[in-house]
């Protein structure tokens, strides 16, 4: 991180290092430790033991398209989408990546590798999008694709290009659909779901487009095991996404699949009233969590006139079968004109990501709601005490 030198509120094990009132809040990344307490109140219950002699072999089906996925993950997957509805998985692969990160990029190679053509493509989002678009997409100054900017304002004069579709979005959690007008069949889209799951909004209908991306990081909040998934419906991208991944890592590690496969059935069952028993219902539970903390972030910003976060719509949610709004992972949080909101708060010992990041203006941070309740607590109680320094 860059903020590795500075001392953080907690340690790794999430107790306070300072006095609360002298911590620095580091709100900057999405580490989602939120979800910590449920898995504790488990304890050593649904815990996985490897013995040695398994796992040793890079193969795990080598019958399945994506030979390095997991058999007993696969099934947890389809079992999770079906109880969810949030995505239809008949008619798509399957294929298990290093995080959703390293599926981002091998859909970004599969995607433009076949055309051949004579510069690289043009990759978009609409600002503000997520700060690691530009940086994945340039990294190696491919000479496939290209960072081609904000959506809003792209001109595709018929030449091919990819649409990042991130919805829910990050960092403002608006439901998007994709904005550049095709006219033509040059565009490609890469849908981004990794937060489309019940805590955070509201489950309209199952997502049903060529690629979608999920990942455990923000499902059940293991970012530690960096497993991610993505469902294609081509076969031939699907096995270009493939390849990037043979070839980038050979495989992803088993005993990641393994434990992921093992919290996604957990989660399975603590949705099913018949066999959850004494399992809380995880997308409840952690549902709650958010709407308690977004209610208490508005409270504390109605106190003052400097900051301001948006309104979402109430939707009616099939998982649910309840009216909810949006409780997004990110707080996209404005302040008065010519501030530059990030330096703000950063006087105030909170770090955060600025508008400016996401393609967006300095008036705009992004800052996490997925912390520990300790962090949230300083932070939520910390903000009301800004006062207009102007
Ligand atoms: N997409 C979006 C929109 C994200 O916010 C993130 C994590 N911040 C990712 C992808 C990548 O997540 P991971 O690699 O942990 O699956």
């Amino acid at each position: 991180s860059k903020n590795s030198s500075v001392p953080q509120a907690t340690d790794n094990n999430g107790s306070m290092q300072n006095h609360p009132s002298e911590a620095i809040i580091n709100l900057d990344h999405g580490d989602p430790t939120m979800y910590e307490s449920y898995w504790k109140k488990l304890g050593q219950k649904h815990n996985l033991t490897i013995p040695g002699f398994q796992s040793l072999s890079y193969f795990s089906n080598i019958k399945n398209l994506c030979w390095f996925l997991e058999p007993k993950l696969e099934q947890e997957i389809k079992m999770l989408h079906n109880i969810v509805g949030n995505a239809i998985i008949k008619d798509h692969h399957i294929i298990v990546g290093t995080g959703s990160s390293q599926l981002i990029m091998a859909a970004l190679f599969a995607l433009s590798e076949p055309l051949n053509q004579p510069n690289p493509i043009n990759v978009v989002s609409p600002a503000p999008y997520y700060s690691s678009y530009p940086e994945m997409t340039d990294l190696l100054r491919s000479g496939l694709f290209k960072w081609g900017g904000d959506a809003n304002t792209y001109d595709h004069k018929d030449e091919p290009y990819i649409e990042m579709v991130t919805s829910p979005n990050n960092p403002d959690g608006v439901i998007r659909k994709p904005v550049v007008i095709t006219n033509g069949a040059k565009g490609m889209l890469v849908h981004d779901l990794v937060y489309y799951w019940p805590q955070y909004t509201a489950i309209t209908s199952p997502a049903d487009h060529d690629i979608m991306l999920f990942t455990v990081s923000k499902c059940t909040g293991h970012a530690g095991s960096r497993i991610g998934w993505a469902l294609v419906r081509d076969e031939n991208v699907a096995k270009k996404m493939v390849k990037f991944i043979e070839v980038n890592t050979i495989g992803v590690s088993k005993e990641a699949q393994l434990r992921a496969a093992n919290i996604l059935e957990t989660i399975s069952v603590s949705c099913q009233k018949i066999k959850s028993r004494d399992l809380e219902n995880f997308f409840e539970y952690s549902h709650n969590l958010l709407v308690e903390r977004w209610k208490k972030l508005r409270e504390a910003i109605k106190k003052n006139e400097l900051f301001c976060v948006a309104k979402f719509p109430l939707q009616y949610c099939n998982f649910s079968g309840d009216f909810t709004e949006s409780y997004p992972a990110f707080a996209w949080m404005k302040c008065k004109d010519g501030v530059d909101c990030e330096k703000l708060l950063k006087e105030h010992k909170i770090l955060s990501r600025s508008g400016r990041r996401f393609g967006s203006d300095p008036e705009y941070v992004r800052v996490s709601m997925l912390s520990r309740d300790e962090e949230i607590d300083v932070f939520l109680k910390r903000l009301p005490t800004i006062l207009d320094c102007k």
